[in-house]
């Protein structure tokens, strides 16, 4: 998708600071962090959000997860406690519509929605 933000950072047409990357996923720091740790975990694949991902690739979708650990622990937040969210869709605050998980932590996050 040559329109999808997301797609251009993962054809390195977009710049971004890499924390972990496979054949399957790409997860860089989120430009406009919100907690010490703020990392978003997207599928290379397109897919609109994680709904598209589950119904379409769940071994990818499987590979997300996985990748979400695996950022947790590389940026020692595992161990502290981190929160992991899919804003999915307008109404779930989502604005960059290729399914990416939040991985945030390195601060006590409350229960807030926004
Ligand atoms: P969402 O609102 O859930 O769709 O999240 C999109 C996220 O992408 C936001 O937290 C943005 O700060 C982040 N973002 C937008 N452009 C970039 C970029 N070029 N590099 C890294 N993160 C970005
Ligand atoms: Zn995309």
């Amino acid at each position: 998708m040559s329109d999808c933000l997301f797609c251009r950072i993962i054809a390195s047409e977009i710049p971004a600071s890499i924390v972990y990357e496979t054949d399957l996923v790409l997860a860089f720091r989120d430009i406009n962090p919100v907690a010490p740790v703020h990392v978003l975990v997207i599928p290379k694949q397109h897919y609109t959000d994680i709904v598209e991902l589950a119904d379409a690739d769940q071994a990818l979708a499987a590979a997300v997860m996985g990748a979400i650990a695996e950022v947790a622990r590389l940026e020692g937040v595992a161990e502290t406690g981190f929160r992991a969210s899919f804003n999915t869709g307008a109404g779930g605050g989502q604005t960059v519509f290729h399914a990416h998980a939040h991985v945030m932590g390195g601060r006590r996050l409350s229960l807030s929605l926004g």
